[in-house]
C-alpha cells in the first residue's frame, strides 16, 4: 500500500496522541513504543554497552492501532542501551529511538534510564524567578569557548565542559583580580544565558580527545539528550545528564536563567533515526522527488507533519521540565510553520511557570522550503501571525547600526553611512511603528541586537569598516568609542537586548566570520580581555542597569511606544528622544533623553526643559549620574548621551 502522509485518511488512521513513546521506565518493568506505521516488523534490541558488543537479547514488538508497536519488558532495565531493528518493506534497519532520552558514545543506541537517578543534590528546590526578570538580557555562549581559555581560571578537567559552570569564584590565572566565567556573568547584568546547542550532535567525535575538536553543533543527532563532548565521560549515559542539571542548577544558583538553542528544522543527516523509522515521513520532499533544502543542511524536517510537530512540542516541554529550561531559541525558525510555534508556545504556557519561558528565533531560512500548502512559515513578515511572546531577532536593527553582515566593508549608521539615520526612530521602536515590511505585534516580539555567533564579531566588523588594515589584537580608540555607540544604541531601544559572548570585551575571532568548525582558540573567550577592555565592560554594566532601573525599555506592551518622542534633527547627524517613564517601581528616573550622536565632533544641544543627570556620555556610563546638567549639553563626537530626571 503507498501511503499518502498529508491525507485525510492518513491522519485518521495513524496519527497518535499518547504522550508515552519511547522507554517508559519502571523499577519492575520498561515499555517501549515506536512510532512506525509503515513499518512491517520491528525488534527491540538491548546492549550492555552504548557503542560496543552485540546484542544481549531481542524482543519482537506488537503493532497496535495508530502505527505504534510496543513491548514491554520484565526487569529492571535501568542503564540498559537499546535500538530498534525496523524492518520497512523487508529492509531491515537499525536505529536509536527518536524520542531517546538517554544515549551511549556517539548517540546510535538509546539508554534506558530512570531519570531521577542523575538528579544532582538539591535539584528539587533548584529555582530560577522568572517572572521577576523585568528587564531582560540575553547572552549568546558557547559551552566550549566559555572556559577553553587556560588562563579562565577553570581547573583543567572541566575546561570546555558543563561542570565549568559550577565553578564559582573564579578568576583570571586564578590571580583572585579579575573575576571569570560564571563569577563574571553574575556581576555584568544579564538575566539569562543562551546556549549554543546543547542538545547530542553529531558534528564531534565523543570516543576521540576532544581537545582538539570544536563545532558550534547546529547538526542535531538526538534532540532530547544532552551532548557528549561537554560531559566528562560520554560513554555511560547518565554522566552527560546529571552534568548538564549541575550546570542549570549552578546557572540559576547565580541569578540568571538558561536558554537553550534548539534546531529542529534539519537532522545532521538525511538517514537519519527519523528517516530509519518512518521514511520520508518527517522531512519535506518536493514533488519531483528531491529533497526540500531551505536550511542548506541537506534536508528539512516538516514541522507542519502531525507527528513531527507533536515530536517538537513535546521535546521542548522536556527540556523545560526536567532539565528547567527558562527559554528556547529556535535555529532558523523561517522553516517551521507559525502553527507549530504557536502550539509550543501554549505546550509551555500550561507548564508551572511556563508563561515566563521566553521563546524566540530566526525569522528567515536558508533557501525555499517544500512547505505544505496552507501553511504559514515563521518568517519575519508573517511575525504579526505568531503568539505576542514568541520574538524574533531583528535584522533590520543589526544592519542599519552597523553594516550588512555578509559583506565585510559594508557600513551601517555609525560607521560610514549615515544615511541610515532614517531607519534608527524605527530600530529604537523595535519596528513596532510599521515603517517596515511587517509589524510586530509589540516590543516583546522582537531581539535587539548587533552581534551573534553567526558573522563577524562586533569588534570585528568595525574593524573591517574602520581601518584600512584591521589589527584585531590591538586596542584601538576609534574601534572602541563605536563598539560603545552601538552598545548604547541596542540598550537604548526596545526590543529584548540580545548579544554575542564577549561583546563586552571586544571580542575578536581574528576576522573569521564563520567559526563554526575552527579551532577553539580562535572561538574561546580570551579572559584577558575582560581585564584589557574593563573599561568597556564597565559601560556595557553601566547600560543594562540603565534598563532595570528604567522600565519603560524593557515594557513589552506595545502602548509604550505613545511614550517616545523624536526630535526635529537632522537624522544623518543625530538622533535625540525623549522618553516618558512609567514610573514603576524601581525606576530611578521620571524621564530619559537619549541622543545619539553620530558626528566627528563635540557640537552643543538644547536640552527638554528642567534638570537633568547626565548618565551616559558616549565614553564611560554612570548610572548613578556623571554631572548634573540643565538647558545645554555638549555632545561627544560618536556618541550614545543619555540623560536620566528624577
Ligand atoms: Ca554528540
Amino acid at each position: 500500500m503507498k501511503f499518502l502522509f498529508d491525507s485525510k485518511e492518513f491522519g485518521a488512521q495513524y496519527h497518535y496522541e499518547g504522550k508515552d513513546l519511547g522507554a517508559v521506565y519502571g523499577k519492575e518493568q520498561t515499555t517501549f513504543k515506536v512510532w512506525a506505521p509503515t513499518a512491517k516488523a520491528i525488534e527491540l534490541c538491548t546492549y550492555p554497552d552504548g557503542a560496543q558488543g552485540a546484542c544481549l537479547q531481542k524482543y519482537p514488538m506488537e503493532k497496535q492501532e495508530h502505527g505504534v508497536w510496543s513491548v514491554c519488558v520484565e526487569g529492571d532495565l535501568e542503564g540498559t542501551y537499546y535500538t530498534y531493528r525496523i524492518n520497512i518493506d523487508g529492509k531491515i534497519r537499525e536505529t536509536q529511538d527518536i524520542y531517546g532520552k538517554a544515549c551511549g558514545v556517539n548517540g546510535s543506541r538509546s539508554m534506558v534510564v530512570d531519570l531521577k537517578k542523575t538528579d544532582p543534590a538539591g535539584w528539587q528546590e533548584d529555582f530560577f524567578d522568572r517572572k521577576g526578570q523585568t528587564a531582560p538580557a540575553i547572552y549568546e555562549l558557547h559551552i566550549k569557548d566559555f572556559s577553553s581559555d587556560p588562563c579562565s581560571g577553570i581547573t583543567k578537567e572541566h575546561r570546555g565542559k558543563y561542570l565549568a559552570f559550577t565553578e564559582t569564584d573564579t578568576t583570571l590565572n586564578g590571580q583572585g583580580k579579575t573575576v571569570t566565567c560564571l563569577s563574571y556573568l553574575k556581576q555584568l547584568g544579564i538575566s539569562h544565558i543562551h546556549l549554543l546547542p546543547t542538545f547530542d550532535f553529531a558534528s564531534v567525535d565523543e570516543s576521540k580527545p576532544l581537545d582538539d575538536q570544536f563545532n558550534w553543533g547546529y547538526d542535531p543527532e538526538n534532540y532530547n539528550v544532552p551532548e557528549g563532548g561537554y560531559a566528562t565521560d560520554a560513554a555511560d549515559g547518565h554522566v552527560r545528564i546529571r552534568e548538564f542539571k549541575q550546570m542549570v542548577q549552578s546557572i540559576h544558583n547565580a541569578g540568571m536563567g538558561v536558554i537553550m538553542d534548539v534546531v529542529y528544522n534539519h537532522t545532521y543527516k538525511a538517514d537519519s533515526a527519523f528517516q530509519k523509522t518512518v521514511p520520508d515521513y518527517y522531512y519535506r520532499i518536493w514533488e519531483d522527488g528531491t529533497w526540500s533544502d531551505g536550511s542548506c543542511c541537506g534536508n528539512d524536517t516538516a514541522s507542519e507533519r502531525y507527528m513531527f510537530r507533536k515530536f517538537m512540542i513535546e521535546s521542548v516541554c522536556y527540556w523545560a521540565e526536567e532539565y528547567h529550561i527558562d527559554g528556547f531559541r529556535f535555529d532558523l525558525m523561517g522553516l517551521h510553520d507559525v502553527e507549530t510555534m504557536n502550539e509550543i508556545r501554549k505546550a509551555l504556557d500550561m507548564l508551572p511557570g511556563g508563561r515566563d519561558i521566553l521563546m524566540y528565533g530566526e525569522p528567515w531560512r536558508g533557501k525555499e522550503t517544500a512547505m505544505r500548502k496552507g501553511s504559514i512559515p515563521a518568517l519575519k513578515k508573517n511575525v504579526a501571525e505568531l503568539d505576542q511572546r514568541i520574538a524574533i531577532f531583528n535584522d533590520d536593527t543589526r544592519d542599519a547600526i552597523k553594516g550588512s553582515v555578509f559583506l565585510e566593508k559594508d557600513a551601517g549608521y555609525i560607521n560610514g553611512n549615515e544615511e541610515l539615520g532614517i531607519q534608527i526612530p524605527s530600530c529604537v521602536l523595535a519596528w513596532c511603528d510599521g515603517k517596515g515590511e511587517y509589524m510586530p505585534k509589540n516590543p516583546g516580539q522582537i531581539i535587539t541586537y548587533v552581534s551573534a555567533h553567526d558573522n563577524f564579531t562586533l569588534w570585528d566588523k568595525l574593524n573591517f569598516t574602520l581601518l584600512d588594515e584591521p589589527e584585531f589584537y590591538q586596542r584601538k580608540e576609534e574601534v572602541l568609542q563605536l563598539n560603545r555607540m552601538a552598545a548604547g544604541m541596542v540598550m537604548t531601544s526596545l526590543g529584548t537586548p540580545f548579544f554575542q559572548a564577549g561583546e563586552e570585551f571586544g571580542r575578536t575571532k581574528n576576522g573569521i566570520g564563520d567559526s563554526y568548525a575552527t579551532e577553539s582558540a580562535i572561538n574561546q573567550l580570551d579572559w584577558k580581555r575582560a581585564e584589557e577592555y574593563g573599561d568597556l565592560v564597565e559601560y556595557y554594566k553601566g547600560l543594562l542597569t540603565i534598563r532595570k532601573h528604567f522600565r519603560a525599555l524593557t515594557t513589552k506592551e506595545r502602548e509604550i511606544l505613545e511614550r517616545f518622542s523624536f526630535m526635529d534633527t537632522n537624522l544623518q547627524e543625530t538622533v535625540a528622544f525623549h522618553i516618558q517613564g512609567i514610573e514603576a517601581e524601581g525606576d530611578w528616573w521620571k524621564e530619559l533623553f537619549v541622543i545619539y550622536h553620530n558626528m566627528e565632533q563635540k557640537k552643543e544641544m538644547e536640552l527638554p526643559e528642567g534638570s537633568w543627570e547626565l548618565l551616559c556620555d558616549g565614553k564611560s556610563c554612570v548610572p548613578g549620574g556623571l554631572e548634573p546638567c540643565r538647558n545645554t549639553i555638549i555632545l561627544n563626537e560618536k556618541s550614545v548621551m543619555i540623560l536620566g530626571k528624577k
